[in-house]
């Protein structure tokens, strides 16, 4: 474990936040502690695993990395909520950038969201994902350019992309100020980047408090609003585009859900029948408005950040 001051301001003053266990992977034994900066607001988990111990946290079976064409059979409407998902991504970048060129996914898993991309034509698309064997099946499966490894052990060319994007990846990072410097290192002069992040804003993260699956203890070191994102950025050198809390906020809602009942005792039958209640189409259609109000509010339980590289 190790200790660290705040990566938005430097200060090294904090307030207690949240005391966290592993609930995704259901390990009880581990725990993770949340801190507040006092002098920003910025929420991070201090003490914390190094990058080296943090390995332990992120098995194969983690469920960012099955791989989207493959995996177990899926509850068709899962899917469905997948696939409207990466196509949701996919506008978030060409609304800004509807002619193409070069896009740099970082995190980019078995590399659904470039294929996404390349198929809107006009885009040629890069990744970097930690996990080697990931990476190789992104390479190997689709025939993808992706390279095992961290954004700076890639060393790109100064200035090669018009476009970089990190879809759940940010709040993993260990110095994401630092990662910021090096995308604004490989961005073109206005090249924006595009950001997907739990808002600790959201309802969500009120209703659900600790149980809030945007936690993710203890594989989320930092656990942003949009206004510490926003500060973040403007250091690193980048002006703020548009903030949206306009997506996936069904699926993570369902999580949540699952967490809390996990943590109160709830048998696996239970989680089974409340799964299915969620998944049901017409519990969706009925709770449509309780997520309609927060996304358009950035209220939602994740938000998109597209920020320009200042000149
Ligand atoms: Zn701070």
């Amino acid at each position: 474990m190790e200790t660290v001051t705040c990566n938005l301001c430097g200060s090294a003053e904090t307030r207690p936040f949240a005391q966290l266990s592993d609930l995704l992977l259901e390990r009880p034994e581990v725990h993770a502690t949340l801190v507040q900066c006092v002098n920003c607001g910025l929420v991070y988990q201090n003490p914390r695993p190094t990058p080296a111990e943090i390995v332990q946290h992120y098995p194969l079976e983690y469920e960012s990395y099955t791989d989207f064409s493959v995996g177990k059979k899926r509850n068709w409407l899962l899917q469905k909520a997948i696939n409207y998902g990466s196509q949701k991504r996919v506008r978030f970048v060409t609304r800004y950038r509807p002619q193409g060129g070069r896009l740099l996914d970082i995190g980019c898993a078995a590399g659904a969201f470039m294929l996404g991309m390349e198929a809107q034509g006009g885009w040629k698309t890069y990744g970097v994902e930690l996990s080697e064997e990931v990476a190789l099946l992104a390479r190997s499966r689709h025939g993808l350019e992706v390279l095992p490894g961290t954004l700076e052990q890639a060393s790109f060319g100064d200035e090669v992309f018009d476009v970089v994007t990190m879809w759940d990846v940010f709040e993993h990072l260990h110095d994401p100020a630092a990662t910021l410097r090096e995308v604004h290192r490989v961005l073109k002069p206005d090249g924006i980047v595009v950001l997907r992040v739990p808002n600790l804003a959201s309802w969500d993260a009120r209703l659900f408090g600790p149980y809030w699956a945007g936690l993710d203890a203890p594989r989320h070191l930092y656990v942003f609003t949009p206004w510490t994102l926003e500060r973040m950025l403007g250091r690193e050198g980048f002006d703020v585009l548009d903030h949206s809390s306009a997506i996936g906020s069904y699926m993570t809602f369902a999580l949540s859900v699952r967490f809390w009942l996990t943590a109160h005792g709830a048998s696996e039958e239970t989680k089974r029948l409340a799964g299915r209640a969620l998944y049901n189409p017409l519990t969706r259609l009925a709770t449509a408005p309780l997520f309609y109000i927060p996304s358009v509010t950035l209220r939602g339980p994740l938000v998109v950040t597209t920020a320009r590289k200042r000149g």
